[in-house]
């Protein structure tokens, strides 16, 4: 028999993670395919010092090509449409079959969906966090607004960690006092799915730092520097930096692998979908907690995601028994400014769900920076 061709759709956290376990498992038994339309990978949790301008682009970038060299095939084109009853996928205009699919496409940005959101600032794209950054160095003062425009979104932590880097940045620049910060966003906490103390937590860092929290606020217009909420409340923003809307990637949508929630439903334990031989990771996944909350969109599920699906396929397709099941354990650093961060950690399929946080020290802060380079070393 031939070996089985397992296609790995996104080259990203998910994608780059299960290609590595995948080949580490089974050499030449298997064809390995991901499938990116962007080579040049950066390490996402970085775009924030990029921002803050402590992180060039390329600094944190690596060619996702350089898989190829590990035997690990690598094809880079759009993704046009995914065919889970023929087993086959399109890019730019080539089938692709497979024997084995695995969704890593992460989440769309959709900044088309609240009128004058195309216009503000963000940090959750790289081309947005350098844009920011140059426009931060001739900021003299203002109101400067974070406004998260829609959930669910990915990283939890970041709209915070972005509104504690932006004041040390202002300190260090000693144009603190020339500003105002506040910060809104539709969730009734701070990470509420890190329950209540946590999130009360991080409003204390806020607010100790004076920037304005306002939960509970949907944003349905940014239009010349004017804020509207559905309330009907407004605000102003000299500078707006924006979360915008996430959703799955058109050709998912397309495909029809989604359910009512817009994202793709996968079992909680081994990452399958309904389809034969098709599995979801990551971001693309909606995956119900049992109090009706979701698990976060973060890179740290999607990687140990990626390896269950992997090494599961990896066994079935050397005949061993064994199988691994995914426990939802997760952990985040949460930079707070000044050199210092937080670590929230705990299993998010435990009932009850316990996260907790270690309290900011330089001690996290450098255990971000070390996962960064080992992030980047390890995996291209
Ligand atoms: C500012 C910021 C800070 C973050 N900080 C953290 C953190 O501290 N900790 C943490 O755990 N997570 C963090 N995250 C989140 C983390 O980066 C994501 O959750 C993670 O990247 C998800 O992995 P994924 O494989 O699901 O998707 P991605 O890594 O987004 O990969 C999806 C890939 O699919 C490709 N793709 C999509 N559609 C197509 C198509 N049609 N054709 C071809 N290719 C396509 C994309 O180009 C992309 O490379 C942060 C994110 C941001 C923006």
């Amino acid at each position: 028999m031939d070996e089985p061709t397992i296609v790995i759709l996104g080259g990203g956290v998910g994608g780059v993670v299960a290609a590595n376990e995948l080949h580490a498992k089974l050499k030449e038994k298997a064809r390995i395919v991901v499938v990116e339309r962007n080579l040049q990978q950066s390490f996402q949790p970085s775009y924030l010092w990029v921002m803050t301008g402590e992180r060039q682009p390329d600094s944190i970038s690596r060619d996702i090509a350089r898989l190829d060299r590990k035997g690990i095939e690598v094809v880079a084109g759009e993704i046009e449409s995914i065919d889970t009853a023929g087993k086959s996928v399109t890019v730019s205009g080539k089938q692709i079959e497979y024997d084995y699919l695995i969704v890593a496409l992460g989440a769309e940005l959709d900044f088309e969906s609240i009128p004058g959101l195309a216009k503000a600032h963000t940090y959750y794209t790289l081309d947005g966090a350098e844009r920011l950054a140059g426009e931060l160095k001739q900021f003299k003062g203002g109101q400067v607004t974070i406004v998260v425009a829609g959930a669910p979104y990915k990283c939890p932590a970041a709209p915070y960690e972005g509104a504690m880097l932006l004041e040390g940045y202002f300190h260090s620049r000693h144009v603190r006092h020339n500003m105002k910060l506040a910060m809104y966003t539709p969730e009734p906490l701070p990470m509420p799915v890190g329950g209540k103390t946590l999130g009360e937590n991080i409003q204390e860092m806020l607010a100790h730092k004076g920037i304005d929290f306002h939960p509970e606020m949907q944003l349905t217009s940014a239009k010349g520097g004017e804020l509207q909420f559905e309330d009907g409340s407004t605000a102003a923003a000299d500078l707006l930096i924006v979360v915008p809307p996430h959703r799955a990637p058109a050709v998912v949508r397309d495909a029809g692998l989604t359910n009512d929630t817009g994202w793709i439903s996968v079992d909680e334990s081994t990452l399958a979908t309904a389809h034969d031989g098709v599995y979801a990771i990551g971001d693309v996944t909606r995956i119900a907690l049992p109090d009706g909350m979701a698990l976060p969109k973060a890179g740290v599920f999607a990687h140990g995601q990626a390896e269950v699906v992997a090494r599961n396929l990896a066994a079935q397709i050397l005949g061993h028994a064994k199988r691994e099941t995914y426990d939802g354990t997760g952990y985040c650093f949460l930079e707070a400014g000044g050199g210092v961060a937080g670590m929230a950690q705990g299993n998010f399929y435990g009932e009850p769900r316990r996260i907790t946080m270690r309290s900011p020290s330089p001690v996290w802060h450098w255990g971000k920076v070390a996962y960064e380079r080992y992030w980047l070393w390890k995996w291209y």
